[in-house]
């Protein structure tokens, strides 16, 4: 039977890109869904890290598997930092991307083009069963426009204008976004030093 890895979440499009990333160790790589008795993980954590490393650590230690967990979310300069880890709760207990993207231009709408720069953060931690971890983080620079644009994405992407593209993140195919974004890039940290996380693994 192949090694199998679970990955702290139950969006299949999570599990499929990883999966994919991951070929060639020969791991099994599982959803939430594909595993028992773990319910819903309290985000506890006042940053990206800290939260990723709460949900892998739990989902490890549940399992008895290696396990990768990320977390992400919106930072911007002008409202010092939010939403941050608070991204998908901006608006209430019952935000929806709509109602998060209305209240992020309402905050800003005295605030010229200048002054709207902020970047997407995504952490994402590999941890064992025993306690062996890895971390990696990746940034997105852009600036918040002033009105939405483009159909594609899914949270603020919309709203997120990135200056070298010259699009919104919900303007770029799945490819341009990937090869851009805070997830692809922490992802791609994560994946260099996973040849050297497995070996300790492996050994005990
Ligand atoms: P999570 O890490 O998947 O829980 O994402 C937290 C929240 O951050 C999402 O609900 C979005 O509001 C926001 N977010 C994170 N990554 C993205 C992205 O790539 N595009 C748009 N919004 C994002």
């Amino acid at each position: 039977m192949r090694p199998a890895l679970v990955l702290a979440t139950r969006n299949p499009g999570k599990i499929k890109e990883l999966s994919a990333l991951l070929q060639g160790f020969g791991l099994e790589v599982l959803g939430l869904d594909q595993v028992r008795g773990i319910g819903d993980i309290p985000e506890t954590g006042t940053t990206f890290l800290e939260n990723a490393r709460i949900k892998a650590r739990t989902v490890a230690l549940a399992t008895g598997l290696c396990a990768v967990a990320d977390d992400s979310g919106l930072e911007v300069d002008a409202l010092n930092g939010a939403p941050g880890v608070y991204s998908a709760r901006y608006s209430g207990p019952d935000a929806d991307d709509d109602k998060n993207n209305l209240k992020l231009l309402r905050e800003l709408e005295a605030v010229p083009e200048a002054g709207r720069t902020a970047r997407f953060v995504c952490s994402v931690v590999a941890a064992s069963p025993s306690g062996i971890e890895i971390a990696s983080r990746g940034v997105w620079e852009g600036r918040i426009a002033s009105s939405p644009r483009g159909s594609r994405g899914f949270g603020f992407d919309p709203l997120f204008f990135d200056p070298e593209l010259g699009l919104t993140a919900a303007q770029m195919t799945g490819r341009q976004k990937n090869s851009r974004s805070h997830r692809g890039k922490a992802l791609a940290g994560l994946l260099a030093q996973w040849p050297e996380f497995w070996a300790r693994v492996r050994s005990g």
